[in-house]
């Protein structure tokens, strides 16, 4: 690799306000950041403009499934770019195809179309849906409450949040919300016109609230009896997080008739690229040819690049078992935060979650003195301070603190994390 890469640009110091200034001038401001820009990162360690260490439990918002500067990623990157980035989908490569392979065979029988984004597998997953009832003129989409979809135009219609749909309004039509984990509530909310069910195996930005095994069960039969297409968003809760490939397999391991489970279509996207922008989705077998020639299309989706890139993700994913990694690690770290909610119930009321995607719930701010007076809420109160203490986390609304590490972090990095964290609570209590 030396021969190839440059070497690593020295850390700059003492920048942050330079670079602040120039997002204050030419930067869209529709992101509100915290105040630290990055420099580099290896593995779960980043450092900022100052050298500053911290401990990376956000993963990029679950998107660096490996971590940082992984290597063999690195190398995947640049061997594809040296033998061909884009030719467009007017044309077959290689890459592509055997990507698509490796979901199939993690998934079930089906096909995979290629975006670039989150947002964008999920407006794949509304057209596949418009299509499927299009000649009976049944177009609407059920969505869960708290449920986060993406911010396309389509995607804050179909959150079920109003907090992302705000100032956008007129909504693109066709999308209803229901409580989550409400069988009955689903089936009340059928319409002549519904065509399917989405939601997410695990809500990510709702605050990290997994969908229960009778919930999946009885929205498959439901489906099943009322011709409509079981949608799973999975990309924030796929892609090994959970201890499988996605959240519902994990879900509904040892439950009777759960190992047949299979929705209709999946989205995926952040951790499938590891950092490099990509998104995908799966449609089971009886559907896979819905969206036939001139249907749908994106001039980047499924480079040689970025499928030679999530290839080599999947294979060292495997070859170091890293879903057992997740899993083993997510329960300490699990543990870890159950004791933190024992040892402090005034400051952390629950914990959620499985594997290596989990929240810890704050108490209400009316009862945390620590943050009287302040007009911050306590998930972002808390990552804040986390920051200060050299741990990345990412908040979820206004009372959860997400992690989201590296499927490949170490029982000492878990370790570490925790006893920032609980320095954190303590001082919150
Ligand atoms: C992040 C996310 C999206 C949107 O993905 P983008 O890549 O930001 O468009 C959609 N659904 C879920 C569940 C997500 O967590």
């Amino acid at each position: 690799m030396k021969e190839i890469l440059p070497p690593l640009p020295p850390i700059r110091r003492n920048e942050f306000e330079t670079v602040q200034a120039l997002f204050q001038q030419y930067v869209v401001p529709s992101y509100r950041r915290f105040d630290v820009a990055f420099t580099r990162g290896a593995g779960s360690e980043l450092w900022d403009v100052h050298g500053k260490r911290y401990l990376d439990f956000g993963g990029g918002i679950a998107v660096c499934c490996l971590g940082h500067s992984h290597p063999e990623v690195t190398e995947a990157l640049v061997q594809q770019s040296q033998r061909l980035v884009h030719v467009s989908n007017l044309y077959y490569h290689e890459p592509q195809g055997r990507l698509a392979q490796a979901l199939v065979k993690l998934i079930g029988p089906g096909k995979v179309f290629f975006a670039n984004s989150g947002g964008e597998a999920n407006e794949g997953l509304y057209k596949l849906a418009r299509r499927f009832g299009h000649e009976e003129g049944r177009f609407e989409i059920l969505t869960a409450l708290n449920s986060f979809h993406g911010r396309t135009l389509a995607g804050i219609a179909a959150t079920g949040q109003d907090k992302v749909k705000q100032g956008f309004e007129p909504m693109v039509a066709g999308f209803r919300h229901v409580p989550f984990n409400d069988l009955a509530a689903v089936r009340d909310a059928l319409s002549p016109a519904t065509v399917a069910v989405l939601i997410e195996g695990i809500q990510g930005e709702g605050g990290i609230t997994p969908a229960t095994p009778e919930y999946l069960l009885g929205l498959r039969r439901l489906c099943d009896e009322k011709k409509l297409l079981l949608l799973m968003d999975g990309v924030q809760c796929g892609h090994f997080r959970t201890g499988r490939f996605q959240s519902f397999q994990r879900l509904l391991e040892g439950v009777p008739g759960g190992e047949k489970f299979l929705p209709d279509a999946i989205s995926m996207a952040k951790s499938l690229g590891g950092g490099f922008p990509i998104g995908a989705f799966w449609v089971r077998a009886p559907y896979a040819d819905l969206l036939g020639p001139g249907t749908h299309a994106t001039t980047y989706g499924g480079t040689p690049l970025a499928c030679a890139v999530a290839g080599r993700i999947l294979e060292i994913i495997e070859r170091d078992k890293l879903a057992d990694n997740a899993r083993a690690v997510g329960e300490i770290l699990k543990n870890g935060l159950e004791g933190l909610a024992a040892r402090y119930p005034t400051v952390v009321t629950r914990v959620r979650g499985l594997g290596l995607m989990l929240g810890f719930e704050l108490a209400p701010k009316e009862q945390l003195p620590a943050l009287a007076g302040s007009d911050t809420t306590p998930a972002l109160e808390c990552v804040n301070r986390l920051h200060a203490a050299g741990l990345l986390t990412v908040p979820a609304g206004a009372q959860v603190v997400r992690l989201l590490p590296a499927l490949n972090l170490t029982s000492r990095e878990a370790t570490e994390g925790l006893q920032i964290i609980e320095t954190v609570v303590s001082g919150l209590a």
